[in-house]
């Protein structure tokens, strides 16, 4: 078992991390106020190849390890939060689910997905559950050569921004998880309306609600077959969710490293505050926190590298991580006394971002559900 990167790993880490502190922690400051994806931005991440890991090799796609995915988001948020994710975007839920459309869907969107020209979104949850996914509420009803959706989505990342969704929607309410199927949703499809989520942090990623009234898509939208979506979902959330999670823990290192440059030239009482056991020992504690969960996080894509179940590892890795995350951050923030409190400071941003992946893609108590299921045995599931 090896618990440091392969030297193929190391360069593409080395890489990443250049053109994310060249090109991107500039201007990461003014980009976070904004409500939008800079899509030049995105457009050099694509000519990186950055949106095309594990994507078809037709579609200028190429098979990486999900560890090398896992690496380039986490020093990509290092600089910048909100497009750092969209890697996992484009080659996790869309790369792998839209592999389900028929061949001329890939090709009408595999390609400006691949090449940044456009954002995907996920739709799953709804106004009354997000947690309960299998208790959605939105009814996809085939009709001749279409299915007719009605319905509401809301809390969709890039929701305002994005050409297409992955949507889920009931074909069966009878047959639970059995019941939920997955369509490929252009977001300009004449019935559906959308309203924006004002939001305390991802601010460019201008999470979204839809509202779907006798929406018509053609029938070949359909991923896999009726009453698979649930299962697509849950064969690509195992890395999804620990992508998100090294995002988090990503944008926690680029906070703890400003507060240790701070630290060392803030003095108080005549000395750095660095010089201060106090200071120190709590940037040591956070470091430490923040190293476990990376491994954590690497050791369930290991896994899923591997073909192995990962189900306990990335939940184990996700509510810790992004927790730990967010400690960080608050503490970076405390390091930089009143400064940090103010908008002058990256911390504070950060902090607003990592409290936002801690509830997505799964709340610190349902993956602790997702835990002691694994480790106690099904018929002690918690209540
Ligand atoms: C920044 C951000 C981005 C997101 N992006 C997307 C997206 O792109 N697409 C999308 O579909 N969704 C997205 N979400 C939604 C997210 O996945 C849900 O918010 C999440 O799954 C929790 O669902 P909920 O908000 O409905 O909370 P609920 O399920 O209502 O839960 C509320 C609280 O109750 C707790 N709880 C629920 N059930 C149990 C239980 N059985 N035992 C103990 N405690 C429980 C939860 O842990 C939580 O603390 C995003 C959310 C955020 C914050």
């Amino acid at each position: 078992m090896s618990f440091v990167f392969s030297e193929e790993e190391e360069l593409f880490r080395r890489q990443v991390q250049e053109f994310a502190q060249k090109e991107l922690a500039p201007g990461a400051k003014e980009r976070a106020k904004k409500t939008e994806v800079d899509m030049k931005i995105v457009k050099q991440m694509a000519d990186l190849g950055l949106l095309a890991m594990n994507v078809p090799e037709k579609y200028g796609g190429q098979t990486v390890s999900w560890v090398t995915v896992g690496i380039a988001i986490e020093e990509l948020a290092k600089a910048d939060f909100t497009v750092s994710v969209l890697p996992i975007g484009s080659c996790g839920f869309l790369g792998q689910v839209l592999s389900y459309a028929p061949e001329y869907l890939q090709d009408r969107w595999f390609k400006p997905l691949v090449q940044g020209d456009i954002l995907a979104c996920l739709c799953l949850t709804e106004p009354d559950c997000g947690s309960d996914a299998v208790a959605i509420k939105t009814r996809a009803v085939k009709d001749g050569d279409s299915y007719i959706i009605n319905g509401e989505k809301t809390s969709i990342s890039w929701g305002m921004q994005a050409k297409i969704g992955i949507m889920f929607a009931k074909t069966d309410p009878a047959a639970g998880a059995r019941g939920v199927s997955a369509f490929l949703l252009p977001t300009d499809t004449p019935g559906l309306t959308k309203s924006s989520i004002p939001d305390m942090g991802w601010p460019s990623a201008q999470r979204a609600s839809f509202f779907f009234d006798d929406v018509r898509i053609p029938a070949d939208h359909l991923l896999g077959a009726e009453g698979q979506g649930f299962y697509l979902a849950m064969d690509v959330i195992g890395v999804v969710r620990v992508a998100l999670t090294l995002q988090a823990i990503g944008q926690a290192e680029g906070a703890l490293a400003e507060a240790i440059s701070y630290a060392k030239q803030r003095t108080a009482f005549g000395r750095p505050l660095a010089n201060f056991q106090a200071i120190s020992f709590n940037i040591a504690e956070q470091a430490t926190k923040l190293e476990a969960s990376r491994l954590l996080c690497y050791r369930a894509l290991g896994l899923k590298d591997k073909g192995e179940r990962n189900l306990k590892e990335a939940s184990m890795a996700k509510w810790y991580g992004a927790r730990a995350a967010m400690e960080a951050c608050h503490e970076a923030l405390l390091i930089h006394g009143q400064i940090g409190f103010s908008e002058e400071c990256p911390a504070e941003q950060r902090l607003r971002n990592v409290i936002g992946s801690e509830i997505g893609d799964g709340t610190a108590e349902i993956m602790k559900l997702n835990i002691a299921r694994e480790i106690i045995g099904k018929e002690f599931q918690p209540m």
